[in-house]
């Protein structure tokens, strides 16, 4: 099944969506992008589309840092990417990718002057991390400060720090590298958000240690607090609490939530996948593949019905 496209506003296969080669985001990393699921129901015959609204808004909130336009209403960017879901009529979990980049075929490093536009992509793509749970290494490589790259934002000339992270980890036998902050705090995994379990309380680093404000990881702390009564504490972490917490896990759309069983060759907890993160997962699959009544309002369905 072909996978579709919105580009140069209109709906095309992805085979013929191409950008030429002197495009400024190409060579200088201007542009932002997003990560949504949509996430297959088999039972209903149905896509649904995870908080897709708050994906865009925070792909405006990047555009608008990079001065860069969004060419449609948040929306009409809804709109858009449900109708490219129903034109792929994917029978799968998904992924979609839309990008606000400068577009002109210019050189020169800069911001100013420069056209931009916007595309949207959808592929299958089922697991990200493709474990039960994962092991892994505190990074070599840190977050950048605020006022070096704003981690807020999904900046794509970012991602490089990510991309290090990620190799370095892989390289030496992990699945996942964890960054710490300029100041030398816990920040985050190379896609995903990181959080402690310590003496039945959660544990999650604060907006300013370097992090994306996730959504998962919004969506987690909600979950905690509504569902299991818990409270989750924003907080520096020092790297030393990692080894001396009971559990830990991650969670980005694109991983979920994974349980972290290792890091740097140490056991968490017991070494095995802990109750707080077994729970949340659970609740996490439900509500995300529609299965759950009360967080309908955060699952958009793609096909009409
Ligand atoms: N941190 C980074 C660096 C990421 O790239 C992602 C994935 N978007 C996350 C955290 C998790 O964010 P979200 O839950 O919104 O996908």
């Amino acid at each position: 099944m072909p996978s579709y496209a919105y580009f140069h506003k209109r709906f095309v296969p992805l085979t013929e969506a191409k950008i030429g080669v002197m495009t400024h985001a190409l060579h200088y990393g201007t542009a932002v992008f997003e990560g949504i699921r949509g996430n297959w129901n088999s039972q209903h015959q149905q896509i649904y589309i995870f908080r897709l609204k708050e994906h865009y808004q925070r792909l405006k909130d990047g555009s608008h840092l990079l001065r860069m336009n969004l060419p449609h209403s948040i929306d009409k960017l809804c709109r858009i990417t449900v109708e490219l879901v129903q034109k792929c009529g994917f029978k799968e979990d998904i992924y979609i990718r839309p990008l606000v980049y400068k577009s002109s075929e210019a050189l020169g490093v800069r911001l100013h002057d420069l056209d931009n536009d916007f595309l949207v992509f959808a592929i299958p793509w089922g697991r990200y991390l493709d474990m039960e749970a994962c092991r892994c290494r505190i990074s070599s490589w840190r977050r950048p400060a605020d006022n070096v790259i704003p981690p807020r934002a999904k900046i794509t000339g970012l991602y490089v720090n990510n991309a290090f992270t990620k190799t370095e980890a892989m390289d030496r036998g992990f699945d996942e590298g964890i960054m710490l902050s300029p100041q030398g705090h816990v920040s985050e995994g190379s896609g995903e958000n990181i959080f402690l379990v310590k003496n039945g309380k959660l544990m999650t680093p604060p907006v300013n240690d370097s992090i994306l404000i996730g959504i998962t990881r919004d969506t987690a702390i909600m979950l905690a607090k509504n569902e299991l009564g818990m409270e989750t504490i924003e907080k520096p972490i020092e790297p030393e609490e990692l080894f001396t917490a009971d559990e830990c896990f991650l969670t980005g759309t694109a991983a979920h939530i994974t349980p972290v069983v290792e890091i740097d060759n140490r056991k968490i907890g017991n070494g095995r996948v802990g109750e707080v993160a077994s729970k949340l997962q659970k609740l996490y699959f439900e509500v995300i593949k529609g299965n759950n009544q009360k967080y309908l309002n955060w699952c958009t369905p793609a096909y009409k019905k």
